[in-house]
């Protein structure tokens, strides 16, 4: 579903991903992890075309409106005045008929989602009112809407009580055996032992991707601290890779760091 060759993203010559290459197979369930800083959410944009590479290519075998991208909470501008049934029927935007026309169909599975994320009740509610928590939960509701081929979901239980993340587990395994390509950031290895599949560990360079078992060891997690421990933001300038970095879709910096909800 995602071929990845090669890849090196810079932001201003300062490599975040350095030379990256592997794939996630059409159906797989993939965690990304790695420490803070390592290119995890840097990973996710160059998937979904909002980077452009300084070198190698990212080729991703779907359709842009077959792909849902959950943004980090961070990024997420809350001011954006949205209401929450507004939010999730954003999900609907490629199947809205002749000038956006909503149908009964679409709004009630718009109301199955907000229900199935534990908000009914709040569909009038601003997304700026709402916690962290329900607003990922808003968020979670718009994905499932949205029935993409390819899903990527970046750090999606920070801020989620331990009841909600396990809901939101059962809605991904349920992703996955509709046979979709589930990719998530994560941060607890136990979780990702747990659920999902296949792993892929950076620090900027891969460290390793392939079953979780085989990643999620002693050594590899080792080698991942210590590249972390070693990296100097100011030292490392990139002359090997061609191309300046520049954004695709946004061309100011304040745009690169939110996006609405
Ligand atoms: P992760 O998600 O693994 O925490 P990121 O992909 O967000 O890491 O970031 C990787 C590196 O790139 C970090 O050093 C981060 O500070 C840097 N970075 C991320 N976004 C930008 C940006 N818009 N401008 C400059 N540097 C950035
Ligand atoms: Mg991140």
């Amino acid at each position: 579903m995602v071929t990845v060759d090669n890849l090196t993203v810079s932001y201003r010559q300062h490599p975040a991903l350095h030379h990256i290459s592997g794939s996630f197979a059409r159906g797989s369930l993939t965690a990304v992890i790695g420490p803070n800083g390592s290119g995890k959410s840097t990973l996710l944009k160059s998937i979904m075309g909002l980077l452009r590479p300084a070198g190698g290519r990212v080729t991703v075998n779907a359709p842009r409106e077959r792909m849902a991208y959950l943004a980090q909470l961070t990024e997420i501008d809350r001011s954006f005045p949205l209401s929450v049934v507004d939010c999730v029927l954003l999900g609907c935007w490629s199947m809205a008929g002749a000038w956006g026309r909503i149908g009964p169909e679409l709004r009630q599975r718009v109301a199955t989602a907000i229900t199935r994320v534990g908000l009914a009740g709040f569909e009038q509610r601003t997304v700026g009112s709402l916690s962290s928590g329900q607003l990922q939960r808003v968020l979670f509701a718009r994905l499932m809407v949205q029935d993409a081929d390819l899903i990527l979901l970046d750090e999606p239980f920070n801020a989620m009580d331990s009841r909600t993340t396990a809901a939101l587990l059962d809605l991904i395994h349920q992703w996955h055996a509709e046979g979709r390509t589930v990719v998530a950031v994560l941060h607890d290895d136990e979780q990702v032992r747990a659920h999902f599949p296949q792993t892929a560990l950076l620090a900027r360079e891969l460290v390793a991707w392939g079953d979780t078992a085989q990643v999620l060891t002693p050594a590899h997690l080792h080698r991942a601290r210590m590249l972390a421990e070693a990296w100097d933001d100011n030292a490392d300038i990139c002359h090997t890779d061609e191309a300046a970095p520049a954004l695709v879709a946004n061309s100011t910096r304040q745009a690169e760091r939110t996006s609405p909800p």
